[in-house]
């Protein structure tokens, strides 16, 4: 039988991630096998495979594909790295990063938005991720350090908590940051006690809320 939505996912592959330079294998594959159309409310699914975001619960957005993938080409996930995804959301990107981590740490500030997301997770069993309810500003101070920290939220400066949680031994972050309307996606890499920023694109994120964040 036809896997649902195989002819748009490949589209998806073609015309917006390796016709706009997304080159790294390891990520294509990632964004191969996830079925996209599972993390979209039911009435998007025909959009799913489109390179737009689409709405969640709670006003919520899931990114569009090409920025998914854009983000973590740029993160540069390895197979023995501990990644910090902060925005939980849907549960896509988490998804994408899974199969290139060793382990995923999501937190996701709506506790009913991480609850689908772990089922959906779970019910496809993407095996290495463990999830919290809560601020993700504050990062997660019990597992830090983190080789790897992904943001997908907006935030008006990089918050000190998660620049102190970064590996010091060549971690990166990546993270939209700027004011609500408008942000550029930066890399922060860390090496000992120096921070180096790093601009990539400009991006539209929904808010990073609490604490650290607006
Ligand atoms: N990566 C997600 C996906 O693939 O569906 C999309 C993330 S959405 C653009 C941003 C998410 O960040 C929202 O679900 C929002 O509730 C969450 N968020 C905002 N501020 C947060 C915070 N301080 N801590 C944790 N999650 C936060």
């Amino acid at each position: 039988m036809r896997e649902p939505y195989g002819r748009e996912r490949t589209r998806m592959l073609e015309e917006h991630l390796r016709a706009r330079g997304i080159r790294h294998p390891r990520v294509l594959e990632a964004m191969a096998s996830v079925p996209r159309h599972r993390f979209v409310p039911a009435g998007a699914r025909p959009h799913a495979y489109a390179d737009r975001a689409l709405p969640l619960r709670h006003r919520q957005t899931i990114s569009q594909p090409y920025i998914v993938a854009f983000m973590t080409e740029a993160l540069d996930v390895g197979p023995s790295h501990r990644v910090l995804e902060v925005g939980t959301g849907s549960g896509y990107q988490t998804a994408v990063l899974a199969p290139l981590a060793k382990e995923v740490y999501t937190i996701e500030r709506i506790g009913d938005l991480q609850r689908s997301a772990r089922e959906l997770l779970e019910e496809l069993g993407v095996p290495n991720v463990r999830y919290r309810v809560g601020n993700g500003a504050l990062g997660w101070p019990e597992h830090a350090p983190f080789d790897r920290i992904l943001v997908t939220a907006g935030a008006p400066a990089v918050p000190d908590a998660l620049k102190r949680q970064l590996s010091p031994d060549g971690g990166l972050m990546v993270i939209p940051v700027g004011d609500a309307d408008l942000q550029e996606l930066v890399a922060i890499t860390r090496a000992g006690a120096a921070w180096t920023s790093e601009p990539l694109l400009g991006c539209r994120f929904v808010p990073l809320v609490g604490a650290e964040g607006r």
